[in-house]
């Protein structure tokens, strides 16, 4: 399994930037898990090859890359962009984004071959298939509905965690995973304003050190997403100060193979 988390922007020499203002992972150039730098950070394969778009819940640097990706193949799709999302996500995009006032209503719209998004419910709990992938969405604690995903391609699996602040059944369910080959899981903020991650529902270092006493498996590398790019540097510190074995900063643009 080749997976790749979307750099946010681009450096004036090409490179990927280090900082993370959006999120996006793409699984083998096929489905993105979020969207929120997919249309600007995408490769010309992945987006040819993208059709699928796993929503883990609809804040904005998780989704700002979703409209102007639909805007820009209109006219070449032969078959629809589908989001997958819980009900009340899909409700929330067709109500705040896909609106015909921030953005056209892609829903209700068909280019020549027919149908350009459309939409397909998960629920919290319940495996689905999406391409040759399969996802078990597992609801995590922050606001709005928020879910994380197991995601196996039928030989290996991996966990992403999304947005979270302290949270049960991911860690259980990612410690029963035999095949796990890694965990993505989000750090937002430096442990001194462990007050604004906990109001805003998100991980300190400090606190994903105790998220990870609940996960019961050894060997398994935990690479960290959505740092704020504002504290990036700092984060990075503190969690290289909790010297816990397997767990590293992932860099943005960065591809892991599984
Ligand atoms: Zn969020």
């Amino acid at each position: 399994m080749k997976v790749q988390l979307l750099p946010s922007t681009i450096e004036t020499d090409g490179t990927a930037a280090k900082r993370q203002h959006f999120s996006c992972i793409v699984i083998d150039d096929r489905v993105a898990v979020d969207a929120g730098s997919l249309a600007f950070a995408c490769s010309d394969t992945q987006r040819k090859q993208i059709r699928d778009v796993i929503i883990s819940h609809v804040h904005l640097d998780h989704i700002a890359g979703l409209p102007p990706f639909i805007d820009d193949l209109y006219s070449t799709l032969v078959g629809p962009v589908r989001i997958h999302g819980t009900a009340g996500m899909i409700d929330a995009l067709e109500t705040h984004i896909f609106n015909w006032t921030i953005y056209p209503r892609f829903s209700e719209l068909t280019n020549a071959h027919g149908k350009v998004l459309e939409y397909l419910t998960f629920t919290g709990g319940r495996e689905f298939s999406c391409e040759h992938l399969s996802v078990t969405p597992i609801a995590v604690n922050h606001v709005p509905e928020s879910m994380g995903f197991i995601v196996s391609d039928g030989n290996v699996s991996v966990g992403i965690t999304g947005d979270t602040a302290h949270t049960e059944d991911v860690w259980e369910q990612l410690s029963d995973r035999g095949d796990l080959a890694a965990v993505f899981v989000e750090c937002a903020f430096p442990d001194e304003l462990a007050g604004l991650a906990a109001a805003s529902y998100h991980l300190t270092p400090a606190g994903l050190a105790e998220e990870l006493k609940k996960f019961k498996r050894s060997g398994v590398p935990i690479y960290v997403v959505n740092i704020k790019p504002m504290f990036r540097e700092r984060v990075i510190a503190e969690l290289t100060n909790l010297s816990i074995s397997g767990l590293t900063a992932a860099e943005p643009g960065q591809i892991f193979q599984f």
